[in-house]
């Protein structure tokens, strides 16, 4: 399996002169498997560039959009994915149960109401919602796909993905909790990312930050890597960048991550998500 960032930022895009190393489009992420299947986890302005590298290869677009929820910054590039506009595109939707929603509302609310100048039933790809995750794994050629609820405002889904025994889990948007009435806790998580060769996860804010922001819904990047770390995985991917973080913000972050690891005695490789970056385990 191969992966490639098209979107690391959250909340909003913010790109400049100050996001140029790590990227200023919101997530999404292209997984290509061993058979060449092209699955993509969310919508977010990144998904724009993707759309267009996809048209110009001039191959027929038969792919599976999986949605981790459908806050803004997880749906906004929906309407400038290319594919969407050919006859000849497939897509294939699963993922958090709001998903065909937000997809549907970023045109309109099924009235053609004027959010955007075209209706989302005039788009002319077949876009079909499978509804498989909710009630168990999803196979795509002989990959495995599993979910998890996140703590996150309207919830959400976290995927791993399980392919000729490697592992990669994709959680964004968790707020990672010891304790707390409801939701999954710390150890749920650990459970779930259990031995992963990767694992990104949510890191928007530092420890300093936590606590102002508690409920709403993200990770301190301490928390991201005690989970990493009580987890055994290999390689963390800091991820969903706050948008008023800076490069070099970043690059600290990154820096104070591996010195966290280290304190631990742990061989945890830590690497701050990159926007055109690639990977493959
Ligand atoms: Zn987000
Ligand atoms: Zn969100």
């Amino acid at each position: 399996m191969r992966l490639k960032f098209w979107g690391t930022r959250g909340s909003i895009p913010v790109p400049g002169i100050d996001t140029i190393l790590f990227g200023g489009n919101t997530t999404c992420l292209e997984v290509t498997l061993d058979s060449g299947k092209k699955v993509i986890i969310d919508a977010g302005t990144g998904i724009k560039s993707l759309g267009d590298k996809l048209v110009e290869e001039k191959k027929e677009v038969d792919i599976h959009l999986l949605m981790t929820h459908i806050h803004w910054d997880h749906i906004l590039g929906f309407p400038f994915f290319a594919p969407i506009y050919n006859r000849s595109s497939r897509i294939l939707i699963d993922g958090y149960q709001t998903c065909m929603k937000g997809l549907r509302n970023t045109f309109d609310t099924k009235m053609g109401d004027g959010f955007f100048p075209v209706k989302f039933d005039d788009l002319r790809a077949e876009i079909r919602y499978l509804e498989k995750l909710r009630h168990g794994t999803l196979e795509i050629d002989g990959l495995m796909v599993d979910s998890i609820n996140l703590n996150h405002p309207q919830g959400g889904y976290g995927f791993r993905f399980r392919e000729n025994g490697k592992t990669l889990v994709f959680i964004t948007d968790n707020e990672l909790r010891e304790d707390g009435r409801r939701g999954k806790l710390m150890k749920d998580y650990v459970s779930f990312c259990n031995e992963a060769d990767i694992l990104i996860h949510d890191a928007q804010y530092t420890p300093e930050e936590i606590d102002e922001r508690r409920d709403w819904g993200h990770s301190d990047y301490r928390s991201t890597v005690e989970l990493a770390y009580r987890a055994s995985v290999k390689e963390l991917i800091l991820f969903h960048h706050d948008p008023s973080r800076k490069d070099q913000e970043i690059t600290t972050i990154k820096s104070n991550c591996e010195e966290l690891a280290r304190k631990k005695d742990s061989a945890l490789i830590v690497k701050a998500a990159q926007e055109r970056g690639e990977l493959s385990l």
